[in-house]
């Protein structure tokens, strides 16, 4: 086993670290920004060929890995916490989904602008009755000789507001089976946004309302046996909220070391403290272990797929340890660490919705412990 990156990911690395650093000059995040979504630098991403990194060549992909696309994520996080999220939507969200299961309408229509950096497709499962319990939602999809009708409404959806398009999960019928996808562009007769709301992290979200969504057949992804189909490919959108969880909790932690070095109080530095040193030294142990835990699941995959037990540790610990390493940096930089003005407060913020969003913690530990004693019943 070798932990160390070949040259060419040490080369990806240093090109999407530099991209970040020529765009974010420190990793504040404004709550205003918060809610802006970063397009520009989707723009670059695509300029530089980390956009779609590791999808096929054919549907205008890098037909680079898992493991590349992981590093591009990280590296940006690392630097500028919200460039991320424009990594997260060219590579890891709904487009995975347009990418895996579109047909070449789709691919040209929807894929290709969004690899160009100028649309943006978010991913619209959890409904009114149905978050974790993904099986009940309620949302239908109808074929009515060339077109699909798609009823129902979502909410929490992510960057809803700058959304070019829609991966709408739907019920074909009225089996557990029946559960599919269709895309539905923003644009679409029927289709209503909700108000603009926010998370805690100033991120912006909103319902979606659609009413009788008239739409071409080829918008269909998967018509039936969504939840084992689809669930394939939303383990890499898990693992693109693990990785910049994971990201921020080292930003975090870069903040909090060398604030330790700088602060002196009561004629002594923070680093000198042996409770503040050991809590330290507790958060590097974890954050290596996430590291490890994501790229484990980055690279063992199966059939092209991250392992399902797999993404679940590496999700529910790098979300864990990402924001604990927030949680207690911003108690070592004390007030200054509780503004708003601080680069904590939105690492704090973001790092604790992502053990609610993709899957909550305990979604993932329930998945873990099927894992282990799958074959062991009586
Ligand atoms: C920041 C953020 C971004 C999001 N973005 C999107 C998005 O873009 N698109 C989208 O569709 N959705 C999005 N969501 C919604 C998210 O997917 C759901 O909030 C999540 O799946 C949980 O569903 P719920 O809120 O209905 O909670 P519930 O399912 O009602 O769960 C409530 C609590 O009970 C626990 N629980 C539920 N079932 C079990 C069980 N079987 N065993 C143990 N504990 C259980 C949960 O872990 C949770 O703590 C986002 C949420 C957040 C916070």
């Amino acid at each position: 086993m070798d932990f160390r990156l070949n040259p060419d990911q040490d080369a990806l690395v240093a090109s999407a670290r530099g991209l970040a650093q020529r765009h974010a000059q420190d990793p504040t995040v404004s709550w205003e920004e918060a809610g802006q979504f970063p397009w520009e630098f989707c723009s670059e991403l695509a300029a530089h060929g980390m956009t779609g990194i590791d999808l096929s060549v054919d549907v205008g992909g890098g037909g680079g890995t898992l493991m590349d696309s992981v590093l591009v994520l990280e590296s940006v996080g690392r630097v500028g916490p919200h460039l991320a999220d424009a990594v997260q939507a060219t590579n890891f969200g709904a487009v995975r989904q347009i990418a895996k299961f579109g047909g070449d309408r789709v691919v040209d229509e929807v894929l290709k602008p969004i690899l160009g950096g100028s649309a943006l497709a978010t991913i619209g499962m959890s409904e009114p009755g149905g978050g974790s319990a993904l099986s009940s939602l309620r949302t239908r999809a109808e074929v009515r000789g060339g077109d699909v009708v798609v009823s129902g409404s979502k909410l929490f959806n992510s960057n809803g507001p700058h959304a070019t398009h829609y991966v709408i999960w739907a019920r074909f019928g009225d089996g557990r089976d029946d559960i599919g996808a269709v895309v539905v562009p923003a644009d679409t007769a029927g289709l209503t946004r909700g108000r603009t709301e926010r998370f805690l992290s100033g991120e912006v979200h909103c319902g979606l309302t659609l009413d009788e969504c008239k739409l071409p057949s080829d918008y269909v992804l998967v018509d039936h046996d969504g939840m084992r189909k689809m669930m394939t490919i939303f383990n890499i959108e898990r693992l693109g909220n693990a990785t910049r969880a994971y990201a921020f909790g080292e930003v975090a932690f870069k903040l909090a070391t060398e604030y330790m070095v700088d602060r002196e109080t009561a004629g002594s530095r923070l680093q000198d403290f042996q409770g503040l040193r050991w809590k330290i030294a507790d958060l590097r142990m974890r954050l290596d272990a996430a590291q490890l835990l994501l790229y484990r699941a980055a690279t063992e995959l199966r059939d092209g797929a991250p392992v399902p037990v797999y993404t679940s540790i590496a999700k529910a610990f790098a979300n864990e340890a990402g924001f604990d390493a927030a949680n207690e940096a911003l108690q070592i930089a004390g007030g200054y660490g509780f503004t708003e003005d601080s680069a904590l407060a939105y690492l704090f913020h973001r790092t604790r919705g992502w053990m609610i969003a993709g899957g909550t913690v305990e979604m993932q530990r329930n998945r873990i412990a099927r894992d282990v004693f799958r074959g062991m019943e009586s």
